[in-house]
């Protein structure tokens, strides 16, 4: 329903960004305590869980402290 870009949360209405809000906040965090970093970062997480047979989405640290968070 969102992602963020950096400090941009692109949401598909206006509902969903109200929904998705605090959740896509934790990933504002994590782009600023990560920097350029956070995108590569989170995308080798993902790659890693995803060979080893986890979930590439529900499995990645970023998300699962997103959603500990903000759930
Ligand atoms: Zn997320």
């Amino acid at each position: 329903m969102a992602m963020t870009w950096g400090h941009v949360i692109l949401g598909q209405t206006a509902a969903a960004l109200d929904l998705t809000r605090e959740h896509e906040l934790v990933h504002v965090r994590q782009y600023e305590r990560w920097g350029p970093l956070f995108i590569p970062a989170y995308l080798v997480c993902s790659a890693v869980i995803w060979l080893r047979g986890g979930d590439a989405y529900r499995d990645n640290p970023f998300e699962r402290q997103a959603y500990r968070l903000a759930p």
